[in-house]
């Protein structure tokens, strides 16, 4: 079994977050070009709900009258226009011709853009710091998928455009493995084992065990899948991340013989971009000399 991904990523993700103005006031952020040389690994499929609508750009800015983008799909709420006009069939038309689309397009994941009526999902203002009413409708059926949900914004952050780039490397690789015999759940859970204590590590103790202690059926390599592609959809944090990055360091200089000139000590001070430089240093090292870095357990070709 080996831990590389033998296809791309396909992505959705909201067009205003690809560089496509097509907000409301005609505005777009290019939110993924951060990706780099990533980018080549990714097959993306754009689009707005809003736009596909028939509404265009510019548009008069939409909001949602009830509770929630959940409630209007379950017509408790509607959808009204800056203008006075009740646009919800339109938008109840888009968001499901969108996921029509996600779903021909097998879509692994998709970037959304928050603070949006229609594809926000913790938020859906960006007015006043205020949530407004999350989900949107896109936002909730968007929910209902099983697919892995990433915040356009957060990418901004190095650091955490890494952490989402190697969970959902990871994510797509767990999914896309056959586990027919004991070896194989070893050999799974030897590759994400690291990761998944490090966002979970009771749980991960808890599944470690078990893996050890039963016998292989069909049922617990199902389990298995699923407890580590819904865990990779668990964002980790600043602390673990570094702290992770430094115990693997340790043990490469050990086992290789290895220095990275661009790894500082733990307790040196540094910013986030300079993080995010370590961790794609000893990235490339492990790929390189075919060492596995427990913190990204999958890697493209
Ligand atoms: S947030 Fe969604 S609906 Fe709004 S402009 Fe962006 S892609 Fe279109």
């Amino acid at each position: 079994m080996d831990n590389i991904l033998h296809r791309k990523i396909r992505v959705g993700i909201s067009a205003c977050a690809y560089g496509s103005k097509t907000r409301y006031n005609r505005k777009g952020w290019d939110l993924v070009s951060e990706f780099g040389r990533d980018m080549s690994n990714f097959i993306w499929c754009p689009l707005c709900p809003e736009v596909m609508s028939g509404m265009g750009t510019p548009r008069s800015q939409i909001r949602i009258q009830g509770e929630s983008g959940r409630d209007v799909i379950e017509g408790r709420a509607k959808i009204v226009a800056r203008n006075g006009d009740d646009v919800t069939e339109d938008i109840m038309f888009a968001s499901n011709l969108c996921m029509d689309i996600l779903r021909r397009s097998e879509v692994d994941a998709f970037i959304y853009m928050d603070g949006s009526p229609t594809c926000g999902i913790e938020r859906t203002t960006l007015k006043n710091n205020r949530a407004g009413k999350p989900p949107g409708v896109f936002g909730a059926m968007l929910l209902e998928e099983d697919i892995f949900l990433i915040p356009a914004l957060s990418l901004a952050s190095p650091v955490r455009r890494w952490d989402y780039k190697r969970r959902l490397y990871a994510y797509v690789w767990a999914k896309s493995q056959e586990l027919s015999n004991k070896n194989d759940l070893y050999q799974f859970w030897h590759n994400v084992k690291f990761l998944c204590q490090e966002l979970d590590e009771k749980e991960s103790r808890v599944m470690g065990n078990r893996i050890a202690n039963s016998e292989f059926s069909p049922e617990l390599a199902a389990e298995l899948k699923a407890f580590v592609t819904t865990l990779m959809k668990k964002p980790s944090t600043l602390e673990k991340i570094k702290n992770r990055l430094w115990k693997h360091y340790v043990y490469i200089k050990k086992t290789q013989g290895a220095e990275i000139s661009e790894i500082m000590e733990p307790q040196d001070n540094r910013n986030m971009h300079h993080i995010a430089m370590e961790l794609e240093a000893i990235e490339k090292f492990a790929f390189t000399n075919d060492v596995l870095f427990g913190s990204m357990p999958a890697r493209s070709r």
